[in-house]
């Protein structure tokens, strides 16, 4: 089938009449900027786009644009004349050109109510078409193995059978910003992309403690970003920390089984600082309740204290093998799997308390002058931008 535009459907965006126009403009520019360099024409309207194939191949942008949030899902389309003739010889193409399945229904949407066949009519005149040019099909309306459509709309008729599902949610820069916790796991980077497909932009914060971490642990959470970046069409800055000092004065001072929660909390307080200069207004990350001992209720309860900051754990209750199925489909997992750990085996407490004391945390904690620690860690950051000059000598590097 040779097709000449795709018909796009619009996400949960349907529900803000009064933001409409916002929603569809953002949605546009990441179209623009997903295409870009595609031989086609976007247009949108307030309830649907279309994207006229100039010279490009429908399933070929179709890949494009499942990976942009806000789209619901797509159909590769035939426009035609508002004629009988016209729409009975398409419908009889689709029929052609089925792969397996012998059944089928047509489906007729007339939104143009001026069209002088009412639905009904439509469906009987093209089923009838088909039925009697072909000798293999047979109509079933209730689980049929395809369908065709035609909208009969004010401008054309517009014909299809395929409907590919996307990632729906809202277009992104809808949504405001926030700042992802990323470690060089599997959760995070699913985290993060979750809040994107809501609409979010993100930038990055990820600690790390030289010499105790290395080199490649660090080059693993760039990577990440740069696959989360490429995915979404959007550079995420990615901010990180040098923790080392923090982290062995944590080791020092704090007693084992407590070291995790402070050391969490202290990285929430860093993190809360740092959205403040980048505008973020929330805290991302990966916690899955009941994972590790700092992902109860009670740890969560205690690292949370240190802020008045929404911090969204998207994945909460999640199973794993969910989240390890959406990193696989986000291309992430591969990335987060390779050997290098973000955190030293040396700083790792032997048995994390599953419900720490705040009241200990605190007693503990006040012995020590975290404060100028934590302002050395900040005014030691670096930030990495994919894309940038620098991820591109990195990457000639590599060559
Ligand atoms: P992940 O797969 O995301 O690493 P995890 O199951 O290994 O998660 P933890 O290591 O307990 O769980 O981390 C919980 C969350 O804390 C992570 O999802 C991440 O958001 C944040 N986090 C942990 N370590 C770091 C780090 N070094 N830098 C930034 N954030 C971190
Ligand atoms: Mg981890």
């Amino acid at each position: 089938m040779k097709y000449d535009h795709i018909l796009i459907r619009y996400g949960e965006m349907t529900l803000k009449s009064r933001n409409r126009k916002m929603f569809v403009s953002a949605l546009r520019k990441r179209m623009n900027r997903a295409l870009d360099g595609m031989d086609v024409h976007i247009k949108t309207t307030r309830d649907r786009g279309y994207i006229d194939l100039l010279e490009a191949d429908a399933y070929q942008v179709i890949e494009k644009l499942k990976h942009i949030s806000g789209i619901l899902s797509v159909s590769p389309v035939v426009k035609i004349e508002k004629s009988e003739e016209e729409m009975k010889e398409t419908a009889l193409q689709f029929a052609k050109d089925f792969g397996a399945g012998r059944t089928f229904k047509i489906e007729a949407k007339r939104s143009d109510k001026t069209f002088h066949l009412v639905t009904f009519d439509i469906q009987d005149m093209l089923g009838g078409y088909v039925l009697k040019n072909t000798d293999h099909l047979s109509v079933n309306v209730r689980k049929p193995d395809h369908t065709i459509t035609a909208e009969v709309r004010h401008d054309a008729v517009y014909m299809y059978h395929d409907t590919v599902q996307c990632l729906g949610g809202l277009p992104l820069g809808t949504g405001g910003k926030g700042l992802l916790m990323l470690s060089g796991g599997i959760d995070s980077p699913v985290a993060g992309l979750d809040v994107m497909r809501k609409g979010v932009e993100i930038e990055a914060v990820h600690f790390h403690s030289p010499p105790y971490t290395s080199p490649e642990a660090t080059e693993k959470v760039k990577k990440l970003v740069d696959i989360m970046s490429e995915r979404t069409g959007y550079d995420i800055k990615l901010h990180i920390v040098p923790f080392t000092e923090l982290q062995t004065t944590l080791y020092d001072r704090i007693p084992d089984n407590l070291s995790m929660t402070s050391t969490r909390r202290v990285m929430l307080k860093i993190a809360e600082k740092l959205a403040g200069t980048t505008g973020a207004e929330a805290v991302i990350n990966g916690e899955n309740l009941g994972q590790v001992a700092s992902q109860t209720l009670t740890s969560m309860h205690a690292i949370n204290e240190v802020t008045n900051m929404p911090v969204l754990r998207p994945l909460l209750t999640l199973e794993k093998n969910d989240i390890v199925n959406m990193a696989k489909q986000f291309g992430t997992y591969e990335t987060s799997i390779l050997p290098y750990e973000d955190c030293c085996t040396i700083f790792k407490p032997k048995s994390p308390k599953t419900k720490p004391s705040l009241e200990k945390v605190r007693k503990f904690e006040e012995r020590v002058d975290f404060g100028p620690l934590i302002e050395k860690a900040i005014s030691g950051i670096e930030t990495y931008t994919p894309n940038s000059e620098e991820a591109a000598a990195e990457f000639g590097e590599l060559l």
